[in-house]
C-alpha cells in the first residue's frame, strides 16, 4: 500500500481512515512469536498476561513459538514501579453499554504533545470496560470533551448516560456541568481520587495506560512529545487484552463486540516503516 504523508514538525503524519472496530476481527491467519515479542506487541503487558492472553484464546491472530524465554525487558524495568496488583473480583456493575461511564483526567504532562496538549482525558464504559480517550490543550476543554463523547455513543450506539462517574470533581464539575447533567437527566457520583476500596477496578484511575504508554516510548526510542499517541495504542491495547474487571477476565472488545479481537499483523509501537518521496530527482531518495 502506498500512501502521501504530510511532513510536519520532523514525521509524517499518517491521517488513515478509520476501519470499523467490529470489522477488524476479520483475519483467520495466525503468526507464531516469541513471548518477549508477543510482549511487545501487546504493548508490554506483564508475560502472564501475554501468556494467558494467548492461552486461553481470548486474543487471536499471534501464537507463541517455543521461544517462551522471559527476558528481563529494560522498557519495563525504567517505565513500571513495582506495585500490588489490582483486586481479582470482577468490579463492573453496569449491563448495558454506556448506562455508566468513568470518567478520568491525566496531566499535565511534562512535555507538550506534537499536537499540543498537556492532557488526556478517559471515558471508560463499566460494562464492557471499554475505554474512549482524547488529548485536550486545557483542562477547561473536559466538558466539550463530554459532549463530544455524549454525541458519539447516541449516533454510533444509541446510548444514553444513565450515571456520569468522575475522581476530578474539582476539575470536571462545576455549576454548568451540574446543571447540564440534571437537564438531561444523568446521575453525577463524585469518587475519591487513588482509592481502590471506593473506585474500584473499572473506576480506578488509568496507570497501567501511562506505564504501558512509557514503556513503549522507551522501547521504541521515540520522544516525550509523542506520549499521546503512545497513550492512544496503550488504550487500543487495553481494549483488546483480558481485564479482571469483568467476569471470566475477557476482553473489553470481546464484551463491546461479542468477538474475540485479533492482533495478526499488530507491529510492536513505534517500529520504523519507509516512506516514499514523490518529488524525488532521478539521483534522489526515493524512500
Ligand atoms: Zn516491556
Amino acid at each position: 500500500m502506498i500512501r502521501i504523508f504530510p511532513f510536519c514538525e520532523d514525521l509524517y503524519q499518517a491521517s488513515v481512515k478509520p476501519v470499523p472496530d467490529e470489522i477488524m476481527h476479520v483475519n483467520l491467519t495466525t503468526t507464531k512469536i516469541s513471548l518477549a515479542q508477543a510482549h511487545r506487541v501487546l504493548g508490554h503487558i506483564s508475560y502472564s498476561s501475554v501468556k494467558h492472553a494467548i492461552a486461553s484464546g481470548k486474543v487471536t491472530g499471534v501464537q507463541l513459538n517455543n521461544d517462551t524465554k522471559e527476558l528481563l525487558c529494560e522498557a519495563c524495568t525504567q517505565a513500571k514501579p513495582h506495585r500490588k496488583p489490582f483486586p481479582d473480583a470482577a468490579t463492573n456493575q453496569a449491563t448495558q453499554y454506556g448506562e455508566q461511564i468513568h470518567c478520568d483526567l491525566w496531566g499535565p504532562a511534562s512535555v507538550i504533545s506534537i499536537r499540543k496538549q498537556r492532557y488526556s482525558i478517559d471515558f471508560t464504559d463499566d460494562a464492557t470496560q471499554w475505554i474512549m480517550t482524547d488529548a485536550l490543550a486545557t483542562k477547561d476543554q473536559a466538558q466539550a470533551a463530554y459532549e463530544h463523547f455524549k454525541k458519539w455513543l447516541k449516533h454510533q450506539n444509541n446510548a444514553k448516560i444513565k450515571i456520569f462517574r468522575t475522581d476530578h470533581g474539582h476539575e470536571l464539575y462545576n455549576k454548568d456541568f451540574d446543571k447540564h447533567l440534571f437537564s438531561k437527566g444523568t446521575i453525577c457520583e463524585l469518587t475519591v481520587h487513588d482509592t481502590h476500596e471506593q473506585v474500584g477496578v473499572a473506576k480506578r484511575p488509568n496507570r497501567t495506560k501511562l506505564e504501558l504508554a512509557c514503556a513503549m516510548l522507551i522501547d521504541a526510542g521515540l520522544p516525550k512529545f509523542l506520549w499521546f499517541e503512545a497513550i492512544h495504542h496503550a488504550i487500543w491495547i487495553k481494549n483488546r487484552t483480558p481485564t479482571r474487571a469483568l467476569a471470566n477476565q475477557i476482553t473489553p472488545y470481546e464484551a463491546k463486540y461479542k468477538i474475540k479481537p485479533s492482533f495478526e499483523g499488530v507491529p510492536p509501537f513505534g517500529t520504523p516503516a519507509w516512506t516514499m518521496i514523490v518529488n524525488a530527482g532521478k539521483l534522489d531518495h526515493h524512500a
